[in-house]
């Protein structure tokens, strides 16, 4: 038996992989020049008008710590996370890449934040009057003007001021007074979904808040958003998703690159003949001589549960389906079509790659490539190129 890759699953690899501990069961690849191009690609469908880096829950599980520097370097300056922790743990960061970034929190002034916020340089989105008033005191104790981004509820009634909080505002404007509004922004709710009437409406209800909110730049735009057209536009978009290679419009070609390349080891080969059942529950069952790889990759993983029985994978470019349960720490192949010598102990098997992305893998887990990069696990080799 063959511990180590062979030399023609060398010969395949590039330099990044090569360097893949023998003690790594599996390897994620994290294309930062890929990243880098889609962040322009998103920025010319943009107009060149400006682009903030959404870079919350970890760079949708690529690494912010890797990935926001290098949309820095592409002309970010407004950086958005979902949480006060996570950004207090990004801003020696970014302060060291940039002496002026604005560091938003999406999910807004968390009652009793509002000093760690301003001793951290956050922008908390304002998500309601409370927060507003919160801002405001925050303000008024340190004797000077706090800036901060509002939200506005255009439709998708999760987060953000409602038509009567701006109603409210617009009769008792003393209430932001000590606020500096950086941006005004709204979340759409179907973007993925052009044709959807939802995308007219809160266009229509988002230009109306406007009107009655202080001038401040403009922002709606997730990554489908951008592709909406310029009618959506407004000054900022907030592209996450596409960055790392999801496709921003799913009725069509993907226009960006894909970012992420997930391989993981075979542990073991065996034969097995009907009617001997494969992994937890007995789900799938031979109905002749049959050979079964077990790969060291699972649920623990974030190859999801829900892939049992459907997922695909390659071998040296040879599909093989997913048989059987996910577990937790591995995954079953049905390999028989495969040449022996390509299916032994070491080799490794392409969970994620540019024939099958995460978009593939999303629609045999019956979810979206979001959920596929956030739930990538923590034990995978991690290798960046670019
Ligand atoms: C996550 C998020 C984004 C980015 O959305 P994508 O669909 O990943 O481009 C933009 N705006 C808000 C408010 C978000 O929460």
């Amino acid at each position: 038996m063959t511990i180590s890759p062979s030399s023609s699953d060398r010969e395949r690899t590039t330099s990044g992989e090569a360097a893949i501990p023998a003690t790594a069961a599996g390897a994620l690849t994290i294309d930062l020049a890929a990243v880098a191009e889609n962040f322009r690609r998103l920025r010319a469908a943009f107009l060149e008008k400006p682009l903030a880096a959404v870079v919350k829950a970890d760079a949708y599980g690529l690494g912010a710590a890797q990935v926001a520097p290098v949309l820095v370097k592409e002309g970010a300056r407004s950086i958005l996370v979902a949480q006060p922790d996570e950004a207090i743990a990004l801003r020696p960061l970014l302060d060291a890449c940039h002496p002026a970034l604005s560091l938003y929190v999406l999910n807004g002034l968390m009652p009793g934040t509002e000093a760690a916020c301003v001793e951290h340089n956050l922008l908390p989105v304002l998500n309601s009057l409370g927060e507003i008033d919160a801002w405001r005191a925050e303000a008024g104790r340190r004797g000077r003007a706090l800036p901060a981004a509002l939200q506005v509820d255009s439709g998708m009634s999760r987060l953000g001021l409602q038509p009567a909080d701006l109603e409210t505002l617009q009769a008792a404007p003393e209430r932001l007074e000590g606020i500096v509004p950086t941006l005004v922004m709204s979340h759409l709710a179907c973007a993925d979904e052009p044709q959807h009437p939802q995308n007219a409406q809160q266009l229509t209800a988002f230009r109306a808040a406007l009107q009655k909110l202080p001038d401040a730049p403009a922002s709606l735009c997730n990554s489908p958003g951008i592709f909406l057209g310029p009618d959506y536009h407004f000054d900022l978009a907030r592209p996450g998703a596409a960055v790392y290679g999801v496709n921003p419009t799913p009725a069509a070609p993907n226009p960006v690159l894909p970012v992420v390349g997930l391989k993981a080891r075979i542990l073991q080969v065996r034969g097995i003949d009907a009617p001997q059942s494969v992994g937890y529950g007995a789900t799938h069952r031979a109905t002749g001589p049959a050979r079964i790889a077990t790969v060291a990759a699972g649920y623990a993983d974030g190859y999801l549960r829900s892939l049992s029985g459907r997922a695909r994978a390659w071998i040296n470019g040879h599909e093989v389906p997913v048989v059987g349960r996910i577990s937790m720490d591995l995954i079953t192949l049905d390999v028989t079509g495969i040449a022996p010598d390509k299916v032994h102990p070491g080799a490794m098997v392409d969970l994620l790659d540019p024939q099958h992305g995460v978009d593939d893998l999303a629609r045999e887990a019956g979810t979206i490539g979001y959920e596929i990069l956030t739930a990538l696990g923590k034990r995978y080799h991690r290798a960046y190129l670019g």
